[in-house]
């Protein structure tokens, strides 16, 4: 079965043919600047230099045709016809209270997920488009939701219920929601397989660290908590995101620089973060390091106050789950900033009897145990790859 996996932002598109049998990524491919000047699709096969395509793209249906052109290009295409591909699985950003879980488009899923334009406003309108563009350019063929929303959603009220009156819950779902789900849910699965822990009743931290960042704890699987709210911005400090502040931060700046709510929340959401802390160097965690190791005092404490937050929660999640089995490090910092790992387990979590074998963490982008044998809880390296999770639920689906 192959699957052609799209992620559609207001202005981007990135796709991905996914060969169910092997696993492998025929190809991938990202379109920019869709509706405004400019517009560019780069198409990329293993082993095959990129195929780049300047064309205007007004809106994401062109782009998807473009898509569609480029996966069939005599030359640079992996596919004889589109008729090859099997289903499409999307990427849809807020799910709300209705998705729990990854579904079949229809109609009815399309109203509600426009129905949650005001919890996503950047990314549902987006995500939406990219549905009807597929639509539009393969008839017939099953689509499938696949939303960053869902996992949180194994959350219980304890953990979701912000303490604000509840009538703001009743009338318009403002709750925590947490995102980037479907990387939480596909790398604390492969944990449990990975480390072979019992699929039941294994007590998983998977700390997200990327540009944007955010972690969970999941037991058997089922998320009990995880950082991000009713937005992305809540939790971790990030690349340009602040992470959690007191919301009394919002009103002072209001009152003391004459600017509105929205315009604070664009700064703690875009000029924040290690970006913000740094004095503005960078919202890369290798620019901040970089100036750090030349002795710039505010890049350092912008990193070791992003390794005491992750700590933090790992000591809360620890507690939220009375336990702890294995704690795991994926995304771009994740993934491959050793240093990182190494100096939030070992200047925090000694306690837990968490320890790190250096030449186990000596690694990269790779599948790894990275504690010490005699550690007592698992700490494992997992690159996530949420592409390959959303070819999944949308092969479940339809082959039900
Ligand atoms: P992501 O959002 O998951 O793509 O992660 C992007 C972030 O990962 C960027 O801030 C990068 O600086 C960071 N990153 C990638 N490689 C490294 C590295 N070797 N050391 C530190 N940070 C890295």
């Amino acid at each position: 079965m192959k699957i052609l996996v799209l992620n559609c932002g207001s202005s981007s598109l990135k796709y991905q043919i996914i060969d169910m049998s092997t696993k492998d990524v025929m190809c991938k491919g990202l379109c920019e600047r869709i509706g405004i000047e400019g517009s560019k699709l780069t198409h990329k096969v293993p082993g095959k230099d990129d195929y780049v395509v300047e064309e205007s793209m007004p809106d994401h249906t062109k782009a998807v045709r473009m898509v569609m052109d480029a996966l069939t290009d005599a030359e640079h295409g992996v596919l004889k016809s589109v008729d090859e591909i099997d289903a499409i699985g999307h990427r849809v950003l807020h799910g709300g209270m209705k998705f729990n879980k990854s579904i079949v488009v229809t109609e009815e899923v399309k109203e509600t997920i426009r129905e949650y334009f005001d919890l996503g406003p950047l990314h549902n309108p987006a995500n939406l488009m990219g549905i009807e563009a597929a639509e539009a350019a393969m008839p017939g063929k099953p689509n499938v939701a696949v939303f960053d929303t869902s996992f949180g959603m194994g959350m219980e009220p304890k953990a979701y219920t912000y303490a604000i009156p509840i009538e703001y819950l009743e009338k318009y779902s403002l709750r925590r929601y947490g995102f980037h789900g479907t990387s939480h849910d596909y790398v604390s699965h492969r944990a449990i397989e990975f480390a072979g822990l019992d699929p039941k009743t294994a007590k998983v931290i998977v700390c997200h660290l990327g540009n944007g960042a955010s972690i969970s704890a999941s037991i058997g699987g089922v998320c009990v908590d995880t950082s991000m709210g009713l937005t992305p911005l809540e939790g971790l400090i990030m690349g340009t995101r602040s992470g959690d502040v007191d919301p009394a931060v919002v009103q002072y700046i209001c009152t003391h620089e004459g600017k509105d709510v929205n315009e604070v929340l664009n700064m703690l959401n875009k000029k924040s973060g290690i970006l913000g802390m740094s004095g503005g160097i960078s919202s890369d965690f290798r620019d901040v390091e970089a100036a750090a190791n030349e002795g710039n005092e505010k890049a350092e404490v912008a990193l070791e106050a992003f390794r005491y937050r992750v700590a933090k929660y790992i000591g809360a999640y620890t507690a939220a789950m009375n336990g702890v089995d294995c704690i795991c490090f994926t995304a771009g910092v994740g993934e491959n900033d050793k240093h990182a790992r190494k100096l939030i387990c070992d200047e925090y979590l000694g306690y837990l009897g968490v320890k790190i074998d250096d030449a186990r963490n000596d690694v990269r982008g790779q599948e790894a145990v990275i504690s010490a044998d005699d550690s007592k809880v698992k700490v494992l390296l997992l690159p996530t790859n949420e592409e390959l999770k959303i070819a999944m639920d949308t092969q479940a689906l339809v082959t039900k």
